[in-house]
């Protein structure tokens, strides 16, 4: 191995495959759904996987949303290296919320766009659309070297280089409805024969967390779920691959025991409190899909429009019930390692069971049609990081979602 067939990102080494790498992002898998399954034995590849290899938990990127999370995986960085803190931030300067699901937002290259740079076949495949510009961000789809598409618009906007113009047509399956648990499958299905047709030496499969928002640990559809993904992990480990399986965030029940969404309306109670709108609250879990979480979840960021008491209101909302931290924006910044130009003057995050909104009427709550399950905070940092090999892992204490692509990589050569 030529020294220059690795490089280096954030303090860790890739070195280049010698077997096809694969790492699958499992949206919201907490980890007791996984353990859970294998329990009622409908994970047999999994559990086998465990016995073979390792199986540790590891810490995702906060807030612990799927964009950030999925960047920080794809780019071995935390958010303040990336810039990708949710799925909007605000420019107080415009007053204006802005989407982050543009590459212009993305501050760092790729862990893909190095690999291609030294020749390696890149295959991506997201769930959701949302992501798959940010993920093939730089990408070249050159010389038959990249796929990269999602399964929502799997009939349009591939980009590929292996002829793949309408992947729907190309697996001979209909494209998904985006709020259903086809959508994951057809990420493993084309996984699966991308695995054995285009060959790549690093590819990265991420689904989308429906299931999880709407079914718990013990629900039927749940187990129906990782019994899925169980066969597919199954026929991707007939091949000679190095796998990784883990996730962008936990997830975690957020209702009371009536099975109503537990809520604190911030832009509300600190308008009514500071007696005038000086404030805006932005959650940046709101994104175009917002019927599985109505737009709740644990994480949120205040931008102040004027010089406020950041003290009185900091204290103010530390006495609140629900709430776990209130940190300023150094302090969230230092703490979660998040980019101080795209988060608010105060973060703020719940506790296990609560969630943030803005104002009642911002939220229709009639779509939710089970108990509100949603993440984002620290409560739902634990994933999963299940590897198909043994490369003894010692500081488990410090193992992120985003060392995902360099233990994998490092595991191929075993
Ligand atoms: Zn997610
Ligand atoms: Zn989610």
């Amino acid at each position: 191995m030529k020294k220059e067939h690795e490089f280096e990102i954030y303090g860790l080494k890739y070195v280049f495959p010698t077997k096809p790498t694969v790492v699958v992002c499992l949206d919201g898998s907490e980890p007791e759904y996984i353990n859970f399954a294998i329990k009622k034995g409908l994970m047999p590849n999994v559990e086998n996987m465990i016995e073979k290899g390792e199986y540790h938990i590891a810490k995702s990127a906060i807030p612990s949303f799927t964009n950030p999370n999925n960047i920080s995986i794809a780019t071995g960085t935390p958010p303040k290296i990336h810039g990708i803190s949710g799925n909007y931030y605000y420019d107080p300067s415009k007053c204006e919320a802005i989407m982050m699901n543009d590459v212009k937002f993305l501050n760092t290259k790729t862990i893909f766009y190095y690999y291609q740079k030294l020749n390696a076949k890149v295959a991506i495949i997201t769930a959701k659309d949302k992501l798959r510009s940010l993920l093939g961000a730089d990408l070249s789809f050159e010389h038959d070297m990249a796929v990269c598409f999602s399964a929502e618009m799997a009939d349009r906007a591939t980009f590929t280089s292996n002829g793949i113009s309408n992947a729907s047509k190309w697996l001979d399956k209909p494209v998904p409805c985006v709020y259903s648990s086809d959508l994951s499958e057809f990420v493993f299905a084309a996984g699966e024969k991308l695995l054995n047709e285009f060959k790549p030496d690093i590819m990265y499969l991420s689904t989308t967390d429906y299931i999880q928002h709407k079914y718990d640990i013990e629900d039927n559809n749940a187990l129906e779920f990782y019994q899925m993904v169980d066969k597919y992990i199954g026929k991707f480990l007939e091949n000679n691959i190095s796998l990784i399986i883990t996730a962008d965030h936990g997830m975690k029940p957020k209702h009371n025991k009536f099975g109503k969404p537990n809520i604190i309306f911030l832009q509300n109670i600190l308008d009514h409190y500071l007696k005038e709108k000086c404030l805006k609250v932005i959650l940046p879990i709101t994104d175009p899909y917002v019927v599985h979480h109505g737009a709740l979840g644990s994480f949120a960021t205040i931008y102040f429009h004027e010089e406020l008491d950041i003290e009185k209101i900091s204290n103010f909302l530390k006495n609140k019930q629900g709430i776990l931290e209130v940190l300023n924006r150094q302090e969230a910044s230092s703490k979660f390692e998040l980019p101080e130009d795209r988060i608010g003057d105060l973060t703020v995050i719940s506790e296990e069971n609560m969630t943030f909104g803005t104002s009642p009427e911002d939220h229709d709550l009639s779509l939710l049609k089970e108990p509100l399950r949603s993440h984002g905070g620290i409560t739902e940092q634990n994933v999963p990081f299940i590897i198909n090999k043994k490369i003894n892992i010692t500081n488990t204490k410090s193992l992120r979602n985003f060392h995902a692509f360099h233990y994998a990589t490092l595991a191929s050569k075993i």
